[in-house]
C-alpha cells in the first residue's frame, strides 16, 4: 500500500493512516472484505512503528470500519451503504475548481443506466449491446503465444520499448494485414495506439479546437460523439442511408459551415451498419480535396466482410496526406487487448507520435509483441476467418428473428459486415420509452437516441449487436423484444 504520511505534519503519524483509511473504505475505493496489510507489514512498508498502525487499526475498528478475524487478519466491514465522495448532491461542498469540473461534466445517459441495472436482475439476460462474443476469445492460443514471447524476448518483452510508434515488427505485420485489404502502407506511416478510440482522440485534439465544427455521419458512433463534445467542437450531421454517407448532401454544408474535419465510418458503419458506396467514397474525397478538409477514416470492423465487394478506403483514394486511416483489433479479435493503430502521412504523422508519447508513453510491449507472435503464426487469419463465417449467419439468424418476432411496422436496414444491425419502431413508439419494457423481458439494446449529435432524433432507432449471441439466443432476444413492444404500445 502507497500511503503518502508526512512525518513533519503537527497531526500524529497514526492519525494521518487512519484518516486515509477511512476516506479509501468511504469512497468504496477499499471494498468491503478487502484483507488489510498485517500490521508489521503495513509498518515495514510506510517505515513507521508497529504501534503507529495499530492505533490507527484501532480506531477504524471501533468505529465499525474494519474488523479483525482471529488467524487470518483484519478486513474491510460491509456496510448497508457505502456513500461514494461524489454522490453529494451539493456541489458546493467542493474547492471552486471542482464545482467548475462538476458544471464542465457531460450528462451521463441515466435511462440506459437504469435499464443495463434491471436487465441485470433477469436470471437470462440478453444483451445485444456487447461487441464479439467472449466465448470466442482464441484464449488457450494467446497463453501459448504469450509464455512463447516471454521465453523468447525474456525482460525486453516487458521493458517500456521505443518511444517512438510501437513495436517494429508489429508496425511490419499490420502493414502486411492492410496490404490484404488493399491498402498500401509503409511500417513507419503506422502508429500503433491504445485501441483506435486513442487514434481518434489524438487526431481530434491535434487538428479541432473549441469553437471548430466537425462533420460526422448521422447518426455516428457514440464515444466519437462524446470526445467532440468534450473538445467542445460544434458537430454537423450527415444523414446515412443503405449506401453510407449521403454524400450529395454535404457541398452545401461545406460551404455554410466550413468544418475543420470530416470524420466517417465508411464500412458497416457504426450504428447504421451500412457500407459507403464506391462512387460515393470517390465523390466524398473529391469534396475532401475542393475544400481542403481533412478526413478521418474509421476502419473499425474493415475485416468482418459477410457479403458484397471490398470496397476502396478512402486512404487510397484520395491524394497523400488527405487522409488519416484508423484500425482496430478490437472487433476482429478482443476489445480488452487494446492496440489499434492510424496510419498517416505527411507533418501531421510526427505531430500525432508526439502526441501519443505524452499521452501515455506507449502501447504495452507485452500485448504488441504476443499480437504479432499470434498473427504471424497464422492464428489471427483463421480466427477471422471463423468470425466471419459465425457472425454471417448470426446476422442471417437475425434477420430471421427480426421477421418472425416484430410487426412488419419495424424496419432493418440490410447490412453486409460488421456487427450491427438498426432498427426503425413503429411510429409512436420512442427508443427511450421501450428500454424498461425490454428490461423487464431481460433484454438490452443500445438506444438510438446515443448516436445522435441532437438525441431527440434518435428516438424511432434502436442498435442491436448480432455478433454476441447464438442463433438460439438471438431468436429468444428478439422474441423478447416482441414482447416489450406489445406492453409498450397497449
Ligand atoms: N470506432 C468505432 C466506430 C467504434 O465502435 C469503436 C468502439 N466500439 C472504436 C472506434 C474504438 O474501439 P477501440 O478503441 O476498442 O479500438
Amino acid at each position: 500500500m502507497r500511503i503518502p504520511l508526512d512525518a513533519h505534519s503537527t497531526t500524529p503519524l497514526y492519525q494521518q493512516l487512519e484518516a486515509y483509511l477511512r476516506q479509501q473504505i468511504l469512497s468504496g475505493t477499499l471494498a468491503a472484505e478487502t484483507r488489510l496489510p498485517a500490521t508489521r507489514q503495513l509498518a515495514q512498508e510506510l517505515g513507521i512503528s508497529r504501534i503507529t498502525v495499530t492505533n490507527a487499526y484501532a480506531i477504524l475498528e471501533s468505529e465499525g470500519l474494519i474488523y479483525s478475524r482471529e488467524g487470518s487478519g483484519t478486513f474491510v466491514q460491509v456496510r448497508a451503504s457505502v456513500p461514494t465522495l461524489d454522490d453529494t448532491a451539493d456541489h458546493t461542498a467542493w474547492p471552486r475548481w471542482q464545482q467548475a469540473v462538476a458544471n464542465a461534466t457531460a450528462t451521463p445517459d441515466e435511462a440506459h443506466d437504469a435499464s443495463t441495472q434491471s436487465v441485470s436482475k433477469h436470471p437470462r439476460p440478453i444483451r445485444f449491446t456487447g461487441v464479439g462474443d467472449p466465448r470466442e476469445y482464441p484464449i488457450k492460443e494467446l497463453r501459448h503465444m504469450l509464455q512463447d514471447v516471454l521465453q523468447r524476448d525474456g525482460a525486453s518483452a516487458l521493458e517500456y520499448g521505443a518511444f517512438d510508434h510501437g513495436y517494429a515488427p508489429l508496425r511490419t505485420t499490420i502493414a502486411h494485414l492492410l496490404a490484404s485489404q488493399g491498402i498500401t502502407a509503409h511500417p513507419e506511416n503506422i502508429l500503433v495506439t491504445t485501441g483506435s478510440q486513442q487514434a481518434l482522440a489524438l487526431v481530434c485534439h491535434l487538428l479541432l479546437k473549441p469553437g471548430d465544427v466537425v462533420l460526422v455521419e448521422s447518426p455516428t458512433y457514440n464515444l466519437a460523439l462524446e470526445l467532440f463534445r468534450t473538445l467542445d467542437v460544434t458537430i454537423v450531421g450527415v444523414p446515412v442511408d443503405a449506401e453510407g454517407m449521403v454524400v450529395e448532401q454535404i457541398e452545401p454544408v461545406l460551404q455554410q459551415y466550413h468544418p475543420k474535419l470530416i470524420y466517417t465510418i465508411p464500412n458497416f458503419q457504426n450504428p447504421t451498419g451500412a457500407c459507403l458506396s464506391g462512387i460515393r467514397r470517390r465523390q466524398l474525397v473529391a469534396y475532401a480535396d475542393r475544400y481542403n478538409i481533412p478526413l478521418l477514416e474509421d476502419d473499425f470492423v474493415g475485416d468482418l466482410r459477410y457479403d458484397g465487394r471490398l470496397q476502396p478506403a478512402l486512404i487510397t483514394l484520395a491524394h497523400q496526406g488527405r487522409v488519416i486511416y484508423t484500425g482496430t483489433f478490437s472487433k476482429m479479435l478482443m476489445p480488452g487487448l487494446r492496440v489499434g493503430f492510424l496510419l498517416a502521412n505527411g507533418p501531421i504523422f510526427r505531430q500525432l507520435v508526439n502526441l501519443k508519447r505524452v499521452s501515455d508513453l506507449t502501447v504495452s510491449t507485452l500485448m504488441q509483441r504476443m499480437l504479432d507472435a499470434y498473427v504471424n503464426v497464422g492464428q489471427y487469419q483463421r480466427h477471422l476467418q471463423r468470425s466471419c463465417r459465425l457472425y454471417r449467419q448470426r446476422r442471417t439468424a437475425m434477420v430471421a428473428a427480426i421477421h418472425h418476432h416484430l410487426p412488419p411496422t419495424v424496419a432493418v436496414a440490410p447490412v453486409q459486415g460488421g456487427l450491427f444491425m438498426w432498427l426503425r419502431l413503429p411510429a409512436g413508439v420512442s427508443c427511450r420509452a421501450l428500454l424498461p419494457w425490454a428490461a423487464e423481458m431481460g433484454v438490452e439494446y443500445a438506444p438510438g437516441t446515443r448516436f445522435f449529435a441532437h438525441p431527440e432524433a434518435g428516438e424511432p432507432y434502436l442498435r442491436l449487436n448480432f455478433a454476441t449471441h447464438t442463433p438460439a439466443e438471438i431468436d429468444e432476444g428478439i422474441r423478447r423484444l416482441g414482447q416489450a413492444l406489445k406492453l409498450c404500445t397497449v
